[in-house]
């Protein structure tokens, strides 16, 4: 972890949300075991939740927290052909997504559906942890039900984390793309947040792009930031990482010094950048010039570690 925020403060400590230990093993020399995973499944302990089109249900409880919606296996809807099994607690409690669909019905008026952006924020760290590999799944199989080498429908094995192809053989593996997301600072320390061309007028971020093939993350860094807004990068500091299934990326996070300060930004992507004191932040987002980035994305933690404690919010 970073240490650049000052004493006392806690943004420095908070987990990057949906990254953050998640209390589960995966267990992953259980996904073969089809003996075993059978018994797991009708185990009276073993919990299970839908996972449809990147949602799940989420429910409130009486003290205040937002859980994930859960059942035993035998409620569960049995008609399912894609079973994740996600893994085991530090009990012994056994969890699978059944991806559908469609979400079931809810008897529970207060439950409802939820996608990671929302859930993610609400969540504990442990079913953040079951919907992200949950969701990550879903979208990679979505993505991938013909054999990239034959071109053969595929079927599902190893619990959802392998596709095989009855035609050719091949063994096909969820796919995690590396991307890159930096807080770039100039010599007087003052952050370059950039804003894209699809974006809301007002929204600022730090810049991010996706790992080249043959390219080395430091490269990806300092090339990104370059095409974006023109500024060249010298040293590049590793932070932090988080999954960001949308659809299947793994965001890696940075801290990166600019060595030359002029801004082009490309057009294409990025409409516009520019470099902010923590004063000038400050100001913009208190009079509601600049939304800064917020939410579940590693962007606000970024931004929050650079500002030194959690980011104003609009005055009015
Ligand atoms: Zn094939």
């Amino acid at each position: 972890m970073s240490t650049t925020t000052s004493g006392g403060d806690t943004a420095a400590d908070r987990p990057i949300v949906l990254a953050s230990h998640s209390g589960i093993d995966r267990a992953a020399h259980h996904r073969l075991d089809e003996a075993w995973l059978a018994a797991a499944w009708s185990h009276p302990t073993t919990r299970v939740f839908v996972v449809s089109a990147g949602q799940v249900l989420i429910d409130d409880t009486p003290d205040g927290r937002t859980e994930l919606v859960t059942t035993p296996s035998f409620e569960a809807p049995l008609t399912e052909t894609h079973r994740y099994f996600l893994g085991t607690d530090e009990d012994g409690v056994s969890y699978f997504a059944l991806q559908k669909d469609s979400l079931p019905g809810r008897m529970d008026q207060s439950a409802r559906p939820a996608g990671l952006r929302e859930a993610g924020l609400l969540l504990s760290p442990r079913d953040a942890g079951l919907m992200v590999h949950a969701v990550a799944l879903e979208n990679w199989q979505r993505l991938h039900r013909f054999c990239s080498r034959c071109g053969e429908r595929t079927v599902i094995a190893a619990a959802g984390h392998i596709r095989r192809c009855p035609a050719c053989g091949a063994e096909h593996y969820p796919r995690t793309d590396p991307a890159v997301i930096m807080l770039v600072t100039d010599e007087q320390d003052r952050a370059l947040l950039g804003r894209q061309v699809h974006w809301p007028e007002g929204r600022f971020s730090t810049l991010a792009g996706f790992v080249e093939p043959g390219e080395s993350i430091e490269q990806s860094v300092a090339r990104e930031v370059f095409e974006e807004a023109g500024v060249t990068v010298g040293d590049v500091e590793y932070i932090a990482s988080q999954p960001w299934p949308f659809p299947s990326s793994l965001m890696l996070g940075f801290m990166a010094r600019a060595t030359s300060y002029e801004i082009t930004v490309d057009g294409d992507e990025i409409q516009e950048a520019r470099w902010f004191s923590r004063d000038d932040l400050r100001v913009a987002i208190e009079s509601g010039e600049v939304l800064p980035p917020s939410g579940i994305s590693i962007a606000a933690r970024l931004t929050e570690l650079w500002y030194g404690k959690p980011l104003p919010k609009p005055l009015n």
